[in-house]
Order: C-alpha cells, then structure tokens, then sequence
C-alpha cells in the first residue's frame, strides 16, 4: 500500500491543489477557547474578559481565504513534496528555503510553519504596544494557524486522500470526528510554559503531525476493506444541502482504531496555542494588561469577500 501511495504521490503532485478544510469551525472555537485556560495569573483576566472574542474569530483566518488570494498556503505546508526525508531537505529559516527552493515553490506548496513565526511576532509587538486590539486579533490567529499545524492532513499532497481513494478523509478526520466525539474529550490541559524558539517549535509540530498520516490513512483503508459499502456513508441535511459522510458506525469504528489521536491533537493545539501567547507576553517584556486600555467595542477585521476569487484559489470549504 506504502508504495503505491508513494509512486501516486509522486505521479500527481504536478499543481498541489491543497484544499483547505480547517479543523472544522467547532473544533477550532474549541480549541482556541480552552487555550485560555492554560494562562498564568498575569494574562488569564484579560483573555477572559475576551474569551468570546478569541473563540468567534478563531475562524477568521479560514474566512480571509475568500478575501486575500494570498491567505491559502498560510494553512498548510504540503511537506512531501520535498522528497523522501522533507523534514532532513527542508531549511527550517524562511530565507534560506527560499535560497534552496524558490519564494514561488514555497508559496505553492505551503507556509505554515513560517506563517505562525510571523504571526507570532506581530503578537509581540501587540503585546509592547498595549494595544489590546491587536493583542486580541493576533491571538485569535495565531491560535487558528497553530491548531492547523496540528492536524496531520495539512501536512501532506495527499490532504483529502485524493491520491489513495479515500476522498473526504480531510473533513471526516478534522470535522467530523470531533463533532462526533469531542465532547467527552479532556480540554485541562496545564499551565503555559514558555516556548525558546517559536519556528523550531512550528516545524516540530509540523512534523509530529506529518508522522500521523500513516495511521490516518492505513486505519481508513483497513476499515473501508471490511465495512460493506452501504455501511461506510450515511446521508446528512446542512442547511438546504444533503451531504455525503462516513457513517456513525463508521465514524466510530475509526476513531476507536486511531485511539486517541483526534483528542491528543486537540489537546496538544490548546497547549501549543497558550505556550505561544504567553511566550509572545514573556518576549515583549511581560507588560501589566490590567491598566490597559480597552476600547468598547472589541476591533473586529472587516473581511469582504472577493468574488475574483475562486474556491479553487481559497482551496476549500467552508464547514
Ligand atoms: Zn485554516
């Protein structure tokens, strides 16, 4: 199976075509909620204050998509299109990738990991300015690009298991299965530590996700062999549409097989997520938030779609 996965990868990766489902709307809302919760003393009163904010624009990078023709690749680095040992190919600094492989290569197949350091810093220096709008907009992102990096099919050409036949995994294993199952999962997850390298700590991640693939696909191929077809699918009504999706049964079967896996990557996002703002606090100098100012009304990005853009552009859907 490996091989035959392998030769189509390299058969069909002439336009990576990433299409990016995010962590479904809700896990994301989740996710970037429970972060807060992991914060020290210093920082937890005023990310509660605004832990609706935090978790409402948690999606507002998925919804830039339509907006910015540029937002696409921040959500994903198609790492196997750097040969067998990316992780060994690939400089982890942005300048030095794009000394070895192009600004334009780098662009086609993904920035995520870059995108987070980016985003990170603009945190910082939200953080030194005080300016709590920014604190709370770069927060919020940075939390959704974090919690991208942790779901392993952001990771690979294969992202919808559009190579091997299993078309749908993308949104079966980050959507789906967390609306399924996520709410008897465990969110306490500790205290913030700080992080000393925030792209070291984004490639790694990265990586932990890109060695998950094996399961996430193997374990489907495996099932898909024993359920009857008529049993894999079932119909479901969203809004006015009936989709297609892997039946309860189904659903279930899978996730008991990936033991866990859906609810470490969940936990590990909220833990990545409160380590980075309160590094980002820690690196501006730790500035006293409780006499900042708050503006009445929480800033909000103003994100108009523009219809030049395609959905083949944004690659993706919304959920
Ligand atoms: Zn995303």
């Amino acid at each position: 199976m490996k091989n035959r996965t392998l030769l189509l990868l390299f058969l069909c990766f002439s336009i990576s075509a990433n299409s990016i489902f995010p962590w479904g709307f809700f896990a994301h809302k989740r996710i970037n909620k429970y972060a807060v919760f992991t914060l020290p003393e210093e920082l937890i009163g005023f990310y509660k204050k605004n832990i609706e904010y935090i978790e409402e624009h948690s999606v507002d990078a998925d919804k830039r998509r339509y907006a910015v023709k540029e937002e696409a690749p921040r959500h994903y680095i198609d790492i196997d299109y750097y040969g067998e040992h990316p992780f060994d190919s690939m400089p982890r600094k942005w300048n030095d990738a794009v000394d070895k492989y192009s600004e334009d290569t780098l662009q086609a197949y993904g920035i995520l990991p870059w995108h987070i350091q980016i985003i990170y810093k603009r945190l910082v220096y939200a953080f030194i300015a005080k300016d709590s709008d920014k604190i709370l907009k770069y927060s919020a992102d940075l939390g959704h690009y974090v919690a991208d990096a942790h779901v392993p099919l952001h990771t690979t050409l294969n992202y919808d298991g559009q190579f091997t036949g299993q078309k749908g995994i993308h949104a079966f294993w980050e959507s789906r299965l967390p609306e399924l199952f996520s709410e008897n999962y465990d969110y306490l997850v500790g205290t913030a530590q700080y992080e000393y390298s925030v792209l070291d700590f984004a490639w790694e991640t990265v990586e932990t996700s890109h060695n998950a693939l094996d399961s996430v696909f193997s374990f489907d191929n495996i099932l898909s062999e024993t359920y009857e077809k008529d049993k894999q699918y079932s119909y479901e009504k969203r809004g006015t549409k009936t989709i297609n999706v892997r039946s309860e049964e189904y659903s279930d079967a899978y996730h008991n097989m990936l033991s866990g896996m859906v609810e470490r990557r969940m936990r590990k996002s909220i833990t990545s997520i409160g380590n980075l703002w309160y590094s980002a606090w820690v690196d501006a100098g730790q500035p006293i938030l409780d006499g900042m100012q708050n503006s009445e009304a929480p800033f909000t990005e103003e994100i108009k779609i523009d219809h030049k853009i395609t959905k083949k552009d944004a690659r993706g859907h919304q959920h």
